[in-house]
């Protein structure tokens, strides 16, 4: 964004407003008004925000150009989530804070989280429970480090052939990487009970 929306232009010869705004217009209006009327508009401080619109299809091609500079591999079948994941590895030891929109986001369900610290604490956990525990972690936004450090609690060694992290914490365990890669959902709650990871009074949905 080169202008903070609804803040004046200053002039750089005199450093004083030049009286026009600078100001949002939709789409429509820059294709059916003429200059003038534009500049017009830009001239009185209208304080007005025109919402975005989020744009899967724009995010998406967005990550696939990102992706295709860094000559990472996408198909369609990657999801968008697995190839930012490849574009962290791809540009930096350090995990950037990058977000994807809330709606993609759930925190993990307690129930997991209890599943996690009781494997923890005895040192060992299926892998059932470990797809379980990364589908829930993958779902809820967790990066590499963060995974590595849950896993790597539970199990106090290197992460081996496994799968479900690496002697690296920025680069992810193949089954993390698949997961992402196939979007795989978290399991329900009807199927954890089955698994008798969750009960009825659990409050999670
Ligand atoms: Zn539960």
């Amino acid at each position: 964004m080169r202008r903070i929306v609804n803040t004046a232009y200053i002039s750089k010869l005199t450093n004083e407003p030049t009286g026009v705004w600078c100001t949002q217009f939709t789409v429509d209006e820059v294709m059916k008004t003429g200059i003038e009327e534009l500049y017009a508009m830009a001239m009185e401080e209208s304080g007005r925000v025109i919402p975005s619109e989020p744009s899967k299809k724009a995010l998406r091609n967005f990550v696939e150009f990102v992706c295709d500079y860094y000559k990472i591999e996408h198909t369609v079948s990657y999801s968008i989530e697995y190839l930012l994941n490849k574009i962290d590895e791809a540009t930096s030891s350090i995990s950037h804070s990058y977000s994807i929109s809330n709606e993609y986001i759930k925190p993990p369900r307690e129930c997991i989280i209890k599943l996690i610290e009781r494997n923890i604490e005895r040192g060992h956990s299926s892998h059932e429970n470990n797809n379980v525990i990364a589908t829930e972690l993958v779902a809820a936004g967790y990066k590499n480090r963060d995974i590595y450090f849950i896993f790597n609690s539970i199990y106090d060694e290197p992460g081996g052939d496994w799968g479900w992290y690496t002697d690296n914490p920025n680069k992810a365990g193949r089954q993390i990487d698949l997961i992402r890669s196939k979007a795989l959902n978290r399991y329900s709650k009807d199927k954890l009970i089955q698994m008798n990871i969750c009960t009825d009074k659990c409050g999670c949905v």
